[in-house]
């Protein structure tokens, strides 16, 4: 029953404001005004549109302009800023794909590489953490120089994220720590090449193909 009045109360509030009621319908807006509290405030917001100074409506207008300039400015924020996290996520992981794909031979002149023999297999031996990895072929028999040995050929590599990068989250002891690559069974590798090439060729036998760009770094002592 009451929201019914409210509703034509509402209705007629902007007439009863302008002074163009009846006598009846200003008795009634006046009654139901002094108990409801929702239509008093229409009322008077009412009053302040059509009495405020234009300058002051103009000014409430550009307060909600600028309230929707906020909002938008906020939302656009919100936006650059996940568009930032996103291509700072894309660089770090770019640089971290350069840093850990370019891969470096480390330098068997370095002597920080050394062979080891254990339970009948030979071992190259790294005495420094900082490396990446190791690439070998095993042990085949291939024609060198007229003769046939059998030869295996290897190199650890260290990336710019091993060398640069990882040293800073390892401890002294783990720099320290070497590590072991399985070259092959003791009595089948005659020759141990250093060196980077090509692990992508189908045919093992053929990575010692040229030799020359190759170093020899271990040879088997004749028994
Ligand atoms: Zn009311």
């Amino acid at each position: 029953m009451k929201k019914v009045s409210c509703n034509i109360i509402k209705d007629v509030l902007p007439l009863y404001l302008d002074g163009v009621v009846s006598e009846d319908t200003r008795q009634m807006v006046e009654e139901h005004l002094q108990t409801c509290e929702s239509c008093r405030k229409e009322a008077s917001a009412l009053k302040r549109d059509v009495v405020l100074p234009a300058s002051k409506t103009v000014r409430i207008a550009e307060m909600k302009v600028l309230k929707g300039v906020k909002k938008r400015f906020l939302k656009k924020k919100f936006i650059v800023s996940a568009v930032s996290v996103i291509l700072t996520l894309a660089v770090l992981a770019g640089v971290y794909s350069y840093m850990a794909m370019t891969k470096e031979c480390i330098p068997f002149d370095d002597g920080a590489i050394r062979f080891e023999e254990r339970d009948g297999s030979i071992y190259a031996v790294l005495g420094r953490g900082n490396m990446a990895g190791a690439v070998g072929v095993d042990a085949n028999s291939v024609e060198i120089g007229g003769e046939q040995v059998n030869a295996a050929v290897f190199y650890f590599y260290s990336t710019l994220w091993s060398e640069y990068v990882e040293p800073v989250f390892t401890s002294e002891d783990e720099k320290r720590e070497e590590s072991s690559f399985y070259i092959g069974e003791s009595d089948e590798v005659e020759r141990i090449y250093y060196g980077e090439f090509d692990w992508r060729k189908d045919d093992p036998a053929h990575f010692l193909d040229d030799v020359s760009e190759l170093e020899l770094v271990w040879e088997r002592e004749e028994r």
